[in-house]
Parts: structure tokens; C-alpha cells; sequence
């Protein structure tokens, strides 16, 4: 998911900042969006299932334009748990003792489940399956605290991999889990307002340059006064390696690590580990061009674009269906002449149930390519993602029930190779970061009740 916030000490027109912050966040889920904005007095939201563009119009953009707007949030959802459905789109709302509160996360709480559970059996009720509203009622809960303290006091009670951005009518909240796993920056404008987003490519969309990082387990919040802080818990920084493999649009920069240059260092290490000979480097686009383009330039082969992506494709692995996820592959992607005759190198940023990745094998000899090497700028994915990543279940995993060998078979490629955890590690700049999709050592805690489905 992607979250995405804005103070404005002067009134201004919130609703359209958020609404561009989203836009310039779509990639992180395309299944719902959200905004909710305050004047101080009136509360509104509006969200539904649909890409950004989809859900607002001018129509219903308009509907939260309030003249005198200074705090808004706004959502995209990417469902980790397979529930698309309409009322667990975000930002959330709540009446509490602390006045209305919305709320948009990104990321899982692995004791939510459990702390559900139990309040439950205490009476408490809730109308969504969503984990926002597990945290906003306990903030709620603490009804003798202010919002600050209710808030930093929840934090230590929620494990797991997450960022969040809440409001109520005159402040706006951001933090991230004690580890960093999910990203959160701080931008301002030139005009004073403060900005919260998952990445800095949506603060720069809003003409807002990047501040700093918020610092793993840190609770910031912007109101009247300014930018306030509190480090509320200490644990080991372990940002998701998986923003800078996949996630993260290449253009921004996380925990002071550039995207880009991550994926190309990717590919340099993956041409290190596993040279090959052949004639052209050809990257799955869009996520594998910086490895491809690094793979390029330490092995002296040259970089073409053997595959034509169709703009107005979105992202595979949103597709519900494996039959689904097939078909839109073709939607997505068409071989250009540049492979025909050609040993190709083919790069892509990883592999999950390796359907997109056979089928795209396929696509290219079919096109004439007379050997198809893949090369992969992550290492093997065995294990499931606790937070909010949807890598898929384990079963569903190829890496975790087949060998190198096997799965180059499936796929059908004459070699194939994956970067090596330390190349990955290496290739991101930062000694601790989440690696456990790769190898099953979770910095951030599992599901106390483990999730049936996803370990099955
Ligand atoms: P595969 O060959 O595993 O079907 O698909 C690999 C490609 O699709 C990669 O480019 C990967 O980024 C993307 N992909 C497919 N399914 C998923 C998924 O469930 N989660 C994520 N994060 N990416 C996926
Ligand atoms: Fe990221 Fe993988 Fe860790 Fe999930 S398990 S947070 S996808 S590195
Ligand atoms: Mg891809």
C-alpha cells in the first residue's frame, strides 16, 4: 500500500494535494484509494475500490474540497490478505473521545489477529477485517490520553512491518514500526505545509522536497505549532529489501539509499556472480531495466529493449487469479525484433510462482531468440512476507518446493541464475535490511496465530 498525508498551516486546497500524492503512489496498490480531509470542523471521506483516477473524479474530488482544509490523508490498497472489498478501503474513520480520527496504513501487524481476538471476547466490535481499525480503536481505548501519547503507546503494543499516517481536525500523525520495515519520509513545501509519504517521488509530485526518513519506531506529527517528534521505541533499523528490488518507484530514494542506483548495483553484482555469453541484455520492464541496465555494463554486453510493455498495463501480481494473471502477461508484454536470432540475457527482479516468468521465456523464443539466459536480481523467494508485501503463500512459492534446476525447467530458460543474498545486501548499501522472504529470519516478529494460508 501507499500512505500519504498533508498539514498545511494556511488553508489550501488538500484535497488535490493528496489526490496528486496518490497518483504519484499508485504503484503501491491499485485496488483501492482513499482521502479524508478536515477544515478543523467538518470531517469528510471518500474512497472505494478502483485506481486513483477511477475513484475521483472532478465530481467527487470537489465533494471533499473544503474552503478552509488544512489536514488530510489519503490511501492506495494493495490487499495482502485477498479481501478486495469495499469497506476495508482506507483511510478508516472513527468517533472518539480525541474527536473523529481517520487512519491509512501500509504494512501488516502480525498480533493483530490475537489483539482482535481479545478484544473481541471484551465486547469491543468492529466493522472491517482491516488491521487499521485494530490500531485506531486501541488509540481510542486510551481514553485519558491525549492523541500523541494514545498513539505512542499503541505503537509498543503493534509488532510487525508498518507505516501509518493519521489525523484528526487540526494534526497529522506519521510513524513507522521500530524496525523501519515500511518506508515514511518527511517533505515540505515552499508555503510551510508539512508532508508524510511512503516514498519522495509523492512529495516531490506536491512540490515538496524531502526533509529526512522517519526514523524507525519514530512518531512525528505536524499541527499549528509545527513538526514535532518523539523516537518512541528502539530496535534494529531492517528496512523491506524488497522497495528497493521491486516496490519503489526507481526514482526515489529510501533510507538515504537511491533506487535506482540499487537496482543497477543489483545487476553489476548478478553479471559478477553469474556471467553468461551472449548477445543482447533485454530487461523485463519496468522493474528489472536498472539491473539489466548494471548487468550491461559489467559484462560488456549491450542493452536492448527486447520486450514492448504496454503503458496502460498496471502490475501483474494484482491480477486475483492465476488464469487472471496469465492473461493479462500478454496484455503487458510483446517481443520486439531486437531478440530474434539473439542469445538473450534476461533480466527480471524476481521470481514468485514463475508463471509470468515461463510465460515471458516462451514469449521470447517464440520471437526467434536463439537462447534465453535469466538472471534475477533477488535472490530465490522461499518464504512468505509478514509485512505487507504480497509475495504469495508459501505453497504458491516455486522457490520454496523446487530446486534451481527445477525451476529453470519450468521456466524454460537455458540458464538461471539469482543474485546471492550478500550481492543483494551489498547492492542496497545498508548492512541490516529484511531479508526474510529470502530466507525465513523475520526481524519484525511472525503472526502469533499463524496464518493458515499463507504457511499451508
Ligand atoms: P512470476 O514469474 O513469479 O509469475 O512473476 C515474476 C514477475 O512478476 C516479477 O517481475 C515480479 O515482480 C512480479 N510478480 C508476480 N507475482 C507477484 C506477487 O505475487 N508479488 C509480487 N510482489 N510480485 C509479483
Ligand atoms: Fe520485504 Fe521480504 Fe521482508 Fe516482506 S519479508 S518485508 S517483502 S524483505
Ligand atoms: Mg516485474
Amino acid at each position: 500500500c501507499g500512505v500519504f498525508g498533508v498539514y498545511s498551516p494556511q488553508p489550501t486546497d488538500i484535497a488535490w494535494l493528496t489526490y496528486l500524492g496518490l497518483f504519484a503512489l499508485q504503484h503501491r496498490g491499485q485496488e483501492a484509494a482513499g482521502i479524508c480531509v478536515s477544515d478543523g470542523e467538518q470531517f469528510l471521506v471518500e474512497k472505494d475500490l478502483g485506481l486513483v483516477t477511477q475513484v475521483f473524479d472532478e465530481a467527487r474530488l470537489d465533494r471533499l474540497r473544503l474552503g478552509a482544509a488544512r489536514v488530510g490523508i489519503g490511501h492506495v490498497r494493495y490487499s495482502t490478505t485477498g479481501s478486495n472489498l469495499r469497506f476495508n478501503a482506507q483511510p478508516l474513520t472513527v468517533r472518539t473521545n480525541k474527536g473523529i480520527l481517520g487512519l491509512a496504513h501500509n504494512g501488516n501487524f502480525v498480533n493483530a489477529r490475537e489483539m482482535r481476538a481479545q478484544m473481541l471476547d471484551e465486547g469491543v466490535i468492529f466493522q472491517t477485517t482491516n488491521d487499521s481499525e485494530v490500531m485506531l480503536n486501541r488509540i481510542a481505548r486510551y481514553a485519558h490520553l491525549d492523541l500523541i501519547e494514545a498513539t505512542s503507546r499503541v505503537m509498543g503494543e503493534l509488532h510487525g512491518g508498518f507505516a501509518v499516517v493519521l489525523m484528526s481536525r487540526n494534526t497529522l500523525v506519521g510513524l513507522r514500526d521500530r524496525n523501519g520495515v515500511r518506508p515514511l519520509c518527511i517533505g515540505q513545501r515552499d508555503d510551510g505545509a508539512w508532508v508524510f509519504a511512503s516514498e519522495p517521488s509523492a512529495l516531490f509530485a506536491v512540490g515538496a522536497r524531502l526533509v529526512r526518513d522517519v526514523q524507525p519506531g519514530e512518531l512525528v506529527w505536524a499541527d499549528r505549532e509545527g513538526l514535532h517528534s518523539l523516537q518512541v521505541l528502539s530496535g534494529k533499523p531492517t528496512p523491506c529489501s524488497f522497495e528497493w528490488i521491486y516496490f519503489a518507484r526507481s526514482d526515489s530514494t529510501i533510507d538515504g539509499q537511491d533506487v535506482h542506483e540499487s537496482r543497477i548495483r543489483m545487476g553489476e553484482q548478478l553479471a559478477k556472480e553469474s556471467p553468461v555469453e551472449a548477445d543482447i541484455v533485454v530487461p523485463v520492464p519496468d522493474s528489472g531495466i536498472g539491473a539489466a541496465i548494471g548487468y550491461s555494463r559489467v559484462s560488456g554486453i549491450p542493452f536492448d529493449y527486447g520486450l514492448f510493455k504496454n503503458p496502460y498495463a498496471g502490475r501483474t501480481f494484482i491480477a486475483p487469479t492465476q488464469e487472471m494473471r496469465e492473461l493479462k502477461v500478454k496484455m503487458k508484454l510483446s517481443p520486439t525484433s531486437a531478440v530474434r536470432g539473439k542469445r538473450v540475457v534476461l533480466v527480471d527482479d524476481s521470481i514468485v510462482r514463475g508463471t509470468t516468468s515461463r510465460q515471458i521465456v516462451q514469449l521470447l523464443r517464440d520471437a526467434g531468440a536463439a537462447e534465453v539466459h535469466f538472471r534475477v536480481s533477488s535472490p530465490p523467494i522461499t518464504d512468505p512476507c509478514f509485512y505487507g508485501i504480497d509475495t504469495a503463500a508459501r505453497k504458491e512459492l516455486i522457490a520454496s518446493t523446487h530446486t534451481l534446476e527445477q525451476i529453470r525447467e519450468l521456466i524454460g530458460a537455458d540458464t538461471l541464475a539469482f543474485i546471492s543474498e550478500d550481492g543483494l545486501r551489498e547492492a542496497i548499501g545498508g548492512a541490516g535490511v529484511c531479508l526474510a522472504c529470502f530466507n525465513g529470519e523475520y526481524p519484525a516478529g511472525v503472526p502469533l496465530e499463524n496464518d493458515v494460508n499463507k504457511l499451508a
